[in-house]
């Protein structure tokens, strides 16, 4: 079942939470002039035109990006992600990177990416998006089997997004039990990992799993609303497993900033543990 398209929820609030810490972290993992490994298992299209049906139908992106874009007074973290946006080369009024696209932008020529996608048009999209970066490989097939085939990966640094639709209640375990068989297979590993709110006790059950895998976590929520259980969702998180040791002060000083700006009615959480 591929029914999910993320076209209609590029540049949403779940993304601005979503890349914004992906690009902290690559930030911080690319100051070193060492061998890194991007592994992105549901890499998407890798960019999307907000003009379209797909974007214009929900007009999620309103909420998103456009508001991030028309802001005053950004904190510096935002402003270096706005930036980061800015550096893929895309006019962000028409077009809304992915992630991978994001990652690709802040990696040297000597680093790696490998994209997993299995839908049958967004996987041509993405290959055509990277068509001559000799950087990236592109591989139409499950994102979770790919991630375990690529670990443990040769320059023994990685960075790893897991970003699946959840559209499938299975994705929750199968992002679990992913995780642990790579910490298994190398350490230490960065892995960030997205989730939706849209049934609290899932969320927390996952997240409770992710905690046991390493002694340094993070976990930052953006809720743009109160609780539903289970109609709809309202806000998300990500979960980092061995965080950068600057992102907990870095999430600190903007994640307020980003909530009055994305989701004025709701609330954001931050919690790490660094060993
Ligand atoms: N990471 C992207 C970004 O931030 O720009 C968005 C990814 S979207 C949330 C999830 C993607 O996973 C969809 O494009 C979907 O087609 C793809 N997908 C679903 N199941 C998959 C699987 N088992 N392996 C790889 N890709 C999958």
């Amino acid at each position: 079942m591929l029914s999910y398209r993320h076209a209609f929820h590029a540049g949403n609030h779940a993304d601005m939470l979503k890349h914004l810490v992906l690009s902290l972290c690559a930030d911080y993992l690319t100051r070193k002039d060492k061998p890194l490994v991007y592994v992105d298992t549901h890499a998407g299209a890798g960019a999307y035109r907000l003009s379209a049906a797909q974007a214009q139908k929900t007009k999620e992106f309103e909420t998103g990006i456009a508001r991030l874009l028309k802001a005053d007074r950004v904190p510096v973290e935002v402003q270096g992600f706005l930036d980061v946006l800015t550096g893929t080369g895309l006019d962000l009024n028409e077009l809304y990177p992915g992630s991978p696209t994001i990652a690709a932008s802040q990696l040297s020529p000597d680093h790696r990416l490998q994209l997993f996608e299995l839908h049958p048009n967004d996987f041509p999209a993405l290959e055509r998006h990277f068509h001559g970066d000799r950087r990236v490989r592109c591989y139409q097939r499950d994102g979770f089997e790919g991630l375990l085939s690529a670990m443990p990966p040769k320059e023994r640094r990685a960075l790893v997004l897991i970003d699946p639709p959840y559209e499938q209640k299975s994705d929750y375990d199968q992002v679990a039990d992913t995780l642990a068989t790579v910490t298994r297979k190398f350490q230490p590993v960065c892995a960030l990992v997205w989730y939706p709110i849209v049934q609290r006790e899932r969320s927390d059950t996952l997240v409770r799993k992710l905690k046991k895998l390493s002694k340094n976590w993070l976990q930052a929520e953006l809720n743009v609303s109160e609780d539903s259980s289970g109609y709809g969702m309202t806000g998300s998180g990500m979960f980092v497993l061995n965080p950068p040791y600057l992102l907990a002060e870095q999430l600190q000083r903007c994640l307020p900033w980003l909530t009055r700006q994305l989701a004025p009615e709701g609330f954001y959480r931050l919690d790490n543990k660094a060993d």
